[in-house]
């Protein structure tokens, strides 16, 4: 550990933790043509169209791109205006990138006999490559690369681990977390929580998120960011206990106020801001809504799912 760094993994059992997300993973993600190859030219292609537009606009001009200029080779013998051309008739952002990916065909071609290096170094070597593509062509060809650092990932280890808001903090955080020699499956699971279950308004019941039990937000309630920083809106928020209120019935026949708001939430005080009051206010919405049943007046509720 680096001096100076906190070990934020101290109190948590990373192997369950780390079995947790590859499981989720693996059973269900959005799927993406270029998660289904380990070609590292498809791959690089994938990851600079994918830096300035939309993922799902990606797939279409991937797929043409790949067809016209299916190799290194292919595409390093093509005009770099042909490959300019391209770029701009699909809205792909700025040209330079096209002129980087030609240069980098032509690289592959002279200077390394037309195959890939593997190492996030090496890679950072071609034309236009900056240590984040380079460390996802290493992980998702050669599942050789570091663990990827981005916004989503941060935002998950701020928020399930109190990770410190600070880079190195969460270099090192991220990289302990990442089992050896699954940089592949790893790195596209975590970018994967972080885009579709901890995104800025966390979806942790809807998406199933596999930490639930470890993470710190879903105890508190407070999924604040560093690119959150206000509380996210309360209809998000409130959204966030009514999952979790649903949930934790599923496993109980019945539960009283002060049963039940410790299991929703870890500042659950009988009296205070998030108490009685706060938990009987979401459990009568869902009454309403016929989701569940309530007995008892006042302090004496007990809650039931309808069955
Ligand atoms: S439980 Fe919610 S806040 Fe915690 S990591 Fe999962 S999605 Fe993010």
């Amino acid at each position: 550990m680096s001096e100076g760094v906190p070990n934020v993994f101290e109190d948590v059992e990373l192997a369950a933790v780390r079995s947790a997300l590859l499981e989720w993973y693996r059973e269900d993600h959005r799927s993406f043509p270029w998660r289904e190859t380990t070609d590292p030219y498809e791959i690089l292609v994938s990851e600079v169209m994918s830096q300035q537009t939309q993922l799902g606009r990606v797939v279409e001009a991937w797929e043409d791109f790949l067809d016209r200029w299916p190799t290194t080779e292919d595409l390093a013998a093509a005009e770099r205006a042909e490959v300019v051309a391209f770029w701009s008739d699909h809205s792909l952002g700025y040209n330079n990138r096209a002129k980087y990916l030609h240069e980098a065909a032509e690289q592959i071609e002279t200077d390394y006999d037309g195959s890939f290096p593997d190492s996030p170094e090496e890679l950072s070597e071609l034309m236009g490559v900056g240590p984040y593509t380079a460390n996802a062509v290493a992980s998702f060809a050669f599942n050789n690369g570091d663990a990827v650092v981005d916004t989503n990932v941060k935002r998950v280890l701020y928020r399930a681990f109190g990770c410190p808001d600070d880079a190195a903090a969460f270099e090192q955080a991220a990289n302990e977390l990442m089992p050896a020699g699954e940089s592949r499956d790893w790195n596209n699971a975590i970018m994967e929580l972080g885009g579709v279950a901890c995104g800025q308004t966390p979806a942790c019941d809807e998406q199933s998120c596999p930490w639930r039990e470890y993470c710190d937000a879903y105890h508190s309630g407070d999924f604040t960011a560093p690119d959150v920083p206000e509380q996210p809106d309360f209809e998000g928020s409130r959204r966030q206990f009514r999952g979790r209120i649903v949930n934790t019935l599923g496993e109980h026949d019945e539960l009283g106020l002060d049963e039940l708001g410790p299991r929703i939430r870890v500042d659950y005080q009988p009296d205070g801001n998030y108490g009685r009051e706060w938990l009987r206010d979401i459990l009568t919405d869902l009454a309403e809504d016929e989701l569940l049943e309530l007995d008892g007046e006042g302090d004496e509720t007990v809650a039931r799912l309808r069955r």
